[in-house]
């Protein structure tokens, strides 16, 4: 019977195309895990010597800066605050922050360095700007708290001052890496203890200027 005769050839094209479409398919496989590489090493960042991978967007950045704005402008709706970014991490944040905040405020900058590579010296070396706040109140903008050194010298400072009041706000925080007891007021992103650049934060210099943060690899 010509229907029985056909069997064979019908399975035989079966299995051929069964054979070919397991092969693109392993083909398709490798094709996507090598595509996935080729991405994921475009988007490393080199800095000196280190590899750094992305961490935080720009976009979940400028969302936590904008609940930040807000809740800043309920708790001084009466009152005209003074930001004092911290030079030179914090130069991105203050100025969104500031951008965002709904409310009249006023700017400053003050300047200390306390680091050096990728871990705390633990030294304050100096500090500018600081000799308009009396009376004044004050949120000190922060790029980041690690250790906390550099915001208790920074209290010490604002209390000789004579400001009305004081708080913290810092963009990023490390929870771990935390040693001192003042409560830090107003947190944008709280993050593990690794080390992290952009939006501010450099490694040596280099990437300050990202619009996202990238973690070291
Ligand atoms: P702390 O005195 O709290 O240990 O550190 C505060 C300063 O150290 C920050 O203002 C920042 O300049 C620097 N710092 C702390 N952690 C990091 C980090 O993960 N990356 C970078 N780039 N700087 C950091
Ligand atoms: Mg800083």
């Amino acid at each position: 019977m010509p229907l029985l005769s056909l069997t064979p050839f019908v399975d035989a094209k079966i299995i051929l195309f069964k054979r070919i479409n397991e092969k693109i398919g392993f083909l398709s496989v490798i094709l996507i895990f090598a595509k996935n590489r080729v991405k994921t090493q475009s988007y490393m960042l080199q800095l000196h010597d280190l590899t750094f991978i992305p961490f935080i967007s720009s976009a979940e950045i400028e969302e936590s800066i904008k609940k930040l704005a807000q809740k800043i402008s309920v708790d001084y709706k009466e009152k005209i605050p003074v930001f004092l970014g911290v030079l030179n991490g914090a130069y991105q944040f203050t100025a969104a922050l500031t951008q965002f905040y709904p409310g009249d405020c006023e700017v400053e900058f003050t300047k200390l360095k306390s680091y050096e590579g990728t871990s705390s010296t633990g030294t304050i070396q100096s500090l500018i700007g600081v000799d308009n706040l009396k009376g004044k109140d004050v949120i000190v903008v922060e790029d980041i708290v690690d250790t906390g050194n550099t915001i208790s010298e920074i209290i010490k400072i604002l209390e000789k001052e004579a400001v009305a009041s004081y708080k913290i706000a810092t963009l990023c925080y490390k929870p771990v890496a935390y040693k001192k007891s003042h409560k830090i007021d107003y947190i944008g992103l709280e993050i593990p203890n690794k080390f992290i650049v952009g939006y501010g934060l450099d490694y040596d210099g280099l990437g300050r200027n990202l619009p996202e943060i990238y973690q070291l690899k």
